[in-house]
């Protein structure tokens, strides 16, 4: 069939399978691909992702088209396998109609249960049910669900509830119950009039009674909500490309709200949190659809075990739990036992570990999506390592399952030991995602958002979370939620995130309108400093300081495999003899970059910076430079003794000099008196050394060959302190670098004075020591001309920051203005700073690399640019033949794994 848009899944006849992601999105193929296993799913068809493409270019008349025929045949299978008709007044068939983009998108529109109800069709499901107050509890449902996710009706202010909720609350109030399933038959019938008036009110029309305008409703409300802000926010923010749509799942229901033998709940094959290797999961009695996720009722456990685990940390007694919160495998062993058989085989049919959602109708289990399992870094890791040990998954797999921005979590603090032992928590939730936060509270998601844009610590506290929140979440330390378990909303969105969450902290009460949250009488405004330990779901008053992560374990075995497959060499940039023992920790095998001015601010020395650009001649430069050599000289013999046996890079002086000049009058004075100068002489000297360009100004080896004595100064500290640190015992190892060359004379005017200068230190000393000369590739001149360069050089360094600056014309310290606008509007795809712009400066670089070669073969390439921590320049860095990346400390890691899938998959 030429064009083919609707798929069909079921006992009978299944088109798709688990690899057509691409057509299906992830639930339609996993849907097709359980029924292909025998596993009971409810029949249904999928519209595929091309369908919502074209919703998106030609609008919904023209899909509709496109599809009617063909969705009327997938209604028809349906009706055939259920033994149902849609819109039946007697026995109708009922459908849920679901999105499922590629990848899974919490931004996405909500689902819609209980499709095809209508004022003639709920009494026949009461009828053919033998159970009325299931069939209007389903119609209120529907009609909830669909008035807010097609219809639009939502909240008219922020602060305001839902209005359907409020409809509810009033009637639980009116009737004195706590939760809706103590509402009886007429309550829903109530309840139903009254949200059919609110849509009437509100919208001025009625609510769709034909079930066929019911669908359609439906079908193009998901393709809509590809496009929503939400979706569009998550989209990029993973890097999701707007041209992969969603599809559109339409399935037969099965009720999790038939009463006691019921239920519905989700479920993952392992522990999402710690990657423990225990089946756990909730679920709700009686219940349909969201209720788990939503917060509304305490889930129950589904395994004994992770019962117990639960009920001691609620500080739940026995009794208690066994009489109110029984799990699953005690209440329904035979159901439980069915559950287990299918997670496990899911689990050995994708390998890898599954996030699983399930229905009990009266009993019987059916399965309503699989999907690989979102999780913390920590069960990443630990997830890949064990599925390896246990022979799931070769070595190379293992190191592609993680993905290494997601090492980040691991290697972030946990509160600081002494600090957290004497701080006493004021509530306890649900350890929903781990790490330690500490921030401000704020209520509302656009205000975390305003204040994190203001550079606040804030963390999220809200009733419970959903996804408009999205982004506040994103900016947010860390979220804390009063209601939820570990399947809400905010537990699942905060470990896609990586974020620390504490979830279901019953005791805390928010009032969003007040602004304020309280705990046992206690009341924390707005702007109050709390602190959370999502691995523990404790909450703390005030601020807590954090420290640093174990590196050992399935951590540890994981970097050890990454080292077996890279090629790269990881470097760490380093300026001091503390980064450089943070990145040895971390693995670093050498110093790529350690910016000798940044030694210029410690304490005292600025003044002593300062009076040498500040000199007039030669000669009070070189007073100047006399006070800065001993210190310089102490710091190298630091980094060398810290990197001992291991490269280390030093790049001369590279900004320019305005940048260590004091700016404003007081510290002008102060400098004057100082150096014994009026304050008008400093002002003066201030002014002429303002550069309307500085980046493209007097820096980099320009200031070398107009000032040589700064290079000579500097060659003497690095060299007198590998001396020094070879006579206490260290091998230094000294890679001397000049800074932004653009032509092969400013190499080689540099360069002679280094080595005379090496020479003479030699001279002095009776020793000597070898020494590598390199140079910088930064301005687009210097990649050009790398074979004349190269002949000269020992080795090169690309300074991709300078590089991409340079070949876009983008001012790295204006960028601001545009760049989040030029990206939005997709004239870059990514930050060329963060990613390195593989076409055009990724051009440069392999002509740098080439050039180069071809005078020196095996000469030694590497980049020290923020670039050397970014995964997927890593990537490109390993395929055009680079020797090693030079990265910050904590990207170490980051980028040994990124390193080792650079090489396993090219
Ligand atoms: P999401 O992508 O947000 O997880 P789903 O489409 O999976 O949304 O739907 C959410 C929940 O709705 C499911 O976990 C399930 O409990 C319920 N649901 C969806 N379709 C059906 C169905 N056909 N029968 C019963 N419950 C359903
Ligand atoms: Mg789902
Ligand atoms: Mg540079």
């Amino acid at each position: 069939m030429a064009n083919k848009l609707v798929y069909l899944f079921g006992a009978s006849q299944t088109d798709g399978a688990a690899d057509m992601k691409n057509t299906l999105g992830g639930k339609g193929a996993n849907l097709a691909e359980m029924c292909r296993l025998g596993i009971s799913v409810p029949p249904g068809f999928t519209i595929c992702t091309e369908a919502c493409n074209v919703y998106t270019e030609k609008g919904g008349d023209t899909v509709r088209q496109m599809i009617e025929a063909e969705v009327r045949q997938g209604i028809a299978f349906i009706e055939k396998e259920m033994g149902k008709k849609f819109g039946d007044a007697n026995d109708p068939l009922l459908v849920s109609v679901r999105s499922g983009a590629r990848a899974s998108m919490p931004g996405m529109m909500d689902t819609i249960l209980n499709l095809g109800l209508n004022d003639e069709a709920v009494n026949g499901l009461a009828k053919k049910s033998g159970n009325e107050r299931f069939a209007w509890d389903s119609y209120r449902r529907f009609i909830q669900m669909y008035g807010d996710v097609v219809m639009g009706l939502k909240p008219e202010k922020k602060e305001d509830h839902d209005p359907f909720e409020v409809i509810i609350d009033k009637i639980k109030e009116k009737k004195g119950v706590e939760l809706d399933t103590q509402l009886g038959v007429d309550d829903l019938k109530h309840m139903v009039d009254e949200f059919k008036a609110l849509v009437r009110n509100r919208l001025g029309r009625d609510f769709p009674n034909d079930p066929w305008e019911q669908l359609w409703g439906a079908i193009m409300a998901v393709f809509q909500s590809w496009n929503n802000d939400r979706a569009i926010f998550y989209r990029r923010m993973n890097e999701i490309p707007d041209a992969w749509g969603t599809a559109v799942n339409v399935q037969s229901m099965v009720f999790g709200n038939l009463g006691e033998t019921s239920g519905t709940g989700v479920a993952f094959t392992r522990d999402a949190a710690t990657g423990e290797d225990v089946f756990n999961g909730e679920f709700l009695i009686n219940a349909q659809g969201e209720d788990v996720v939503a917060g509304i009722r305490t889930p129950q456990q589904i395994t004994l075990e992770g019962s117990r685990r639960w009920a001691q940390l609620a500080q739940i007694s026995e009794e208690e739990r066994r009489a109110k919160y029984p799990s699953l495998e005690e209440l329904m062993p035979e159901v439980y036992q069915h559950l287990v058989k299918t997670e496990t085989a899911l689990e050995n049919h994708y390998k890898d570990m599954q996030d699983i959602e399930f229905t009990i109708q009266e009993g019987k289990l059916w399965m309503l999506q699989t999907r690989s399992a979102k999780r913390t870094g920590a069960a990443l890791v630990r997830t890949a390592i064990e599925m390896m040990e246990q022979g799931f998954i070769d070595e190379k797999t293992a190191l592609l399952r993680v993905n290494p921005d997601r090492l980040n979590e691991l290697l972030h603090p946990v509160f600081d030991g002494a600090a957290i032992s004497k701080a006493k928590p004021i509530a306890s939730g649900l350890p929903a995602s781990p790490g330690a936060a500490t921030g401000q509270i704020v209520f509302f998601a656009d205000e975390a958002e305003e204040w994190g844009a203001k550079g606040k610590q804030v963390i999220l506290v809200r009733q419970e979370t959903s996804p408009e929140d999205l982004r506040g979440m994103a900016v947010a330390e860390g979220i804390l939620t009063a209601r939820g378990g570990m399947t809400s909303h905010a537990a699942v969105v905060a470990r896609g995130m990586g974020k620390c969450c504490v979830s279901g902290a019953g005791a805390v009460r928010v009032d969003p309108k007040a602004r304020t949250m309280s705990v046992d009488g206690i009341v924390y405004k707005e702007g109050d400093w709390i602190s959370l330990d999502g691995s523990k779901g404790q909450v703390y008053a005030g601020q807590i300081p954090t420290q640093d992560a174990d590196l050992s374990g399935d951590f540890g075995k994981l970097m050890e495999l990454a080292d077996k497959y890279k090629k790269l060499e990881i470097r760490a940039n380093a300026d001091n003899p503390e980064d450089a023992k943070v990145a040895r920790n971390f693995g670093a095998v050498g110093i790529g970059l350690c910016r000798t001015e940044h030694m210029f601010f410690e304490g005292d020395r600025i003044k002593a910076v300062r009076e040498m650009i500040l000199a007039h001649d030669e000669a009070g430069r070189r007073k100047a430079l006399a006070k800065l050599l001993p210190m310089q000289r102490g710091d190298f013999e630091g980094i060398y003794k810290a990197m001992d046996g291991l490269p280390v890079t030093v790049r001369l002086l590279d900004p320019p000099l305005h940048e260590f000049l004091p700016h404003d009058e007081a510290n002008q004075r102060d400098m004057a008196k100082e150096l014994g100068l009026s304050f008008e002489e400093i002002k003066h000297r201030v002014d002429e050394l303002h550069e309307a360009n500085p980046m493209m100004g007097h820096r980099g080896c320009r200031l070398g060959i107009t000032y040589p004595e700064i290079t000579e100064t500097q060659t003497r500290a690095i060299i007198e302190a590998a001396l020094n640190a070879r006579a206490q015992g260290a091998t230094p190892k000294v890679e001397i670098m000049i800074p932004l060359v653009g032509t092969v004379r400013e190499f080689n005017a540099q360069a002679k004075v280094i080595r005379d200068t090496a020479e003479a230190v030699f001279a002095e000393r009776k020793e000597k020591i070898d020494f590598m000369l390199g140079t910088m590739v930064e301005t687009p001149r210097g990649a050009l001309v790398a074979d004349s360069i190269g002949k000269q050089a020992e080795f090169f360094s690309f300074g991709t920051n300078d590089l991409t600056q340079m070949t876009l014309g983008f001012s790295r310290d204006d960028i601001g203005k545009f760049l989040p606008s030029y990206i939005a509007d997709g004239m870059y795809e990514h930050d060329p700073f963060q990613s390195i712009d593989q076409k055009g400066v990724g051009l440069l670089v392999r002509i740098g690399v080439e050039r180069g070669r071809s005078v020196r073969p095996d000469m030694k390439i590497g980049v020290c640019g923020e670039h050397g921590g970014d995964p997927a320049s890593i990537a490109f860095f390993h395929k055009v033949g680079f020797t090693y990346v030079s990265c910050s400390p904590f990207r170490v890691p980051i980028a040994r794994l990124a390193a080792a899938q650079a090489a396993i998959s090219n």
